[in-house]
């Protein structure tokens, strides 16, 4: 199923259809909810000290942590809510716009 949302910036909640109900417990695995972010954390490893705070409060536990350092950040299941870049002491997550970042990522600059 797919909609027009051409002109989603005119809908209110009702243009909205309606959702769809999770019968099976446990499938957060195999969807990839990373596929709906509009948003991007990018770490600056440099700037980065391994605190953890990130890794504590990602809603999604999408910051990836080996031998007590950031791995990576998930971008699979990331949603891009931009708690981890908040909540960083050392301004080290930057949260850009998930579109110019797939732009950079194709272009390879
Ligand atoms: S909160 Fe900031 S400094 Fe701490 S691990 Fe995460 S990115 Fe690094
Ligand atoms: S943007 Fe949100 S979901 Fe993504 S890594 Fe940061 S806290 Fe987690």
């Amino acid at each position: 199923m797919s909609w027009d949302i051409s002109n989603i910036q005119e809908w209110s909640w009702k243009e909205h259809p309606i959702g769809a109900v999770i019968k099976a417990p446990g499938n957060s695995r195999l969807i990839k909810t990373g596929g709906w972010r509009s948003l991007r954390p990018i770490r600056d490893e440099e700037q980065c000290n391994d605190c953890l705070i990130c890794f504590i409060f990602c809603p999604e536990m999408s910051i990836l942590v080996a031998d007590e350092k950031i791995e990576k950040i998930d971008l699979d299941f990331c949603k891009g809510c931009g708690i981890c870049a908040e909540e960083c002491p050392r301004d080290a997550i930057e949260i850009i716009d998930e579109i110019e970042a797939q732009t950079k990522e194709k272009s390879g600059t």
